[in-house]
């Protein structure tokens, strides 16, 4: 079936809006979070954390990142903190997913693939950031993992891993409804995303999620009480469990409590005094999850119209409070929003942005 455009009519959207939104999309097919359903002849969002959360700061970096793709050219778009963080996550799970056999060797984990996984993603390509000189480079971050595993041993982890490396998306794992206008259906959304891990711990079963941060100044649970993204990961093992308890012949677990998030907070720095690894739960209500869930509709259904505004005419809000406070510097479009013409602008994206393929999360690792 192709695309109902009698429906997005009743939805309030014109023909017209419609014809350039699907040309558009034939067009930039990496486009990836967008999608038509040749069943329903609607269109299916699929989106992620970081999706929803950078749209809600700033629309028009919405759109230069996720759908022109434009990255600034020279660090081939390369970022330190996601690096970072996929390196670090991806040897937790490693280890999560070894540390209680008989064959785990401590020294073969944090050393020899520590190493190997650092020089294959080369994150000594970022050796000037201010952040790689204060964990100390590699053999910083082989520190990390040894303080680590010492840290959350077999013997002291309270944790079974019931499940590593749980990717949810396109197809259609984690639902978050319709998008509505005029009692029409005209949008249908996911939530895209991966668990670290998936963890039983005797009363609850509890996505366990790990978060680096430079050093812990505050509570880090202040920072992340309000945070979507953990919502986001509860609310997704409420819609995958029973499945996935199936698959994983766990039944028997199907009456565990699913209403919290584990989160390991780690300390790139030394402290000076306190411990390098605070494990503190988030938890949610079912009022809270079903709230969650309903904002992120209604953020989906703004970012569709914010697409078919964009297609047609060019035009896309700014927040422009955000403009030199892009967590905490400038925005990297800053350079072409600050030009005073269309053509200006176009100047700029040809000397200083590249056109990269739109960040896909189902790809997260790279495998
Ligand atoms: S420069 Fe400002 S308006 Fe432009 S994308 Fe960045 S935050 Fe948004």
């Amino acid at each position: 079936m192709s695309l109902n455009t009698e429906l997005y009519r009743a939805a309030g959207y014109s023909l017209r809006e419609m014809n350039n939104l699907q040309c558009f999309l034939a067009l930039y097919e990496d486009i990836h979070w967008i999608t038509l359903n040749h069943e329903t002849g609607i269109y299916e969002l699929t989106l992620d954390n970081q999706i929803f959360s950078t749209f809600r700061a700033c629309p028009a970096h919405f759109i230069e990142l996720y759908v022109r793709g434009l990255t600034l050219k020279g660090t081939g778009g390369r970022s330190w903190y996601l690096e970072f963080g996929i390196l670090f996550h991806k040897m937790i799970e490693l280890y999560y997913k070894t540390f209680r056999t008989p064959g785990f060797i401590l020294q073969e984990w944090a050393v020899n693939t520590g190493i190997e996984e650092w020089n294959k993603q080369n994150l000594d390509f970022f050796s000037d950031h201010k952040e790689y000189k204060l964990i100390g480079g590699r053999m910083g971050f082989i520190g990390l993992l040894i303080a680590y595993a010492e840290r959350f041993s077999a013997e002291n982890e309270r944790i079974r891993v019931i499940g590593t490396e749980i990717s949810f998306g396109k197809a259609h794992e984690v639902s978050l409804g319709f998008g509505k206008a005029n009692n029409t259906r005209y949008l249908e959304v996911f939530l895209s995303g991966r668990m670290d891990l998936l963890v039983d711990d005797g009363n609850s079963i509890a996505p366990m999620d790990h978060k680096t941060m430079a050093s812990f100044r505050n509570d880090p649970t202040l920072k992340f009480e309000l945070d979507e993204g953990p919502c986001g990961y509860i609310y997704a093992v409420n819609q995958i469990l029973p499945t996935f308890l199936k698959e994983h012949n766990l039944e028997h677990l199907i009456n565990r409590s699913c209403n919290k998030i584990i989160m390991n907070f780690i300390s790139k720095s030394i402290p000076k005094e306190g411990e390098r690894f605070k494990r503190i739960p988030i938890l949610k209500s079912t009022e809270q999850l079903e709230s969650y869930r309903l904002r992120m509709l209604d953020t989906a259904e703004d970012i569709f119209k914010c697409l078919v505004r964009y297609v047609d005419n060019g035009i896309v809000y700014r927040n422009t409070s955000a403009c030199t406070n892009w967590y905490m510097h400038d925005c990297t479009y800053l350079p072409i929003h600050r030009q005073n013409s269309k053509a200006n602008e176009l100047i700029m994206i040809d000397a200083m942005y590249e056109k990269k393929t739109i960040w896909n999360t189902e790809n997260v690792g790279g495998e």
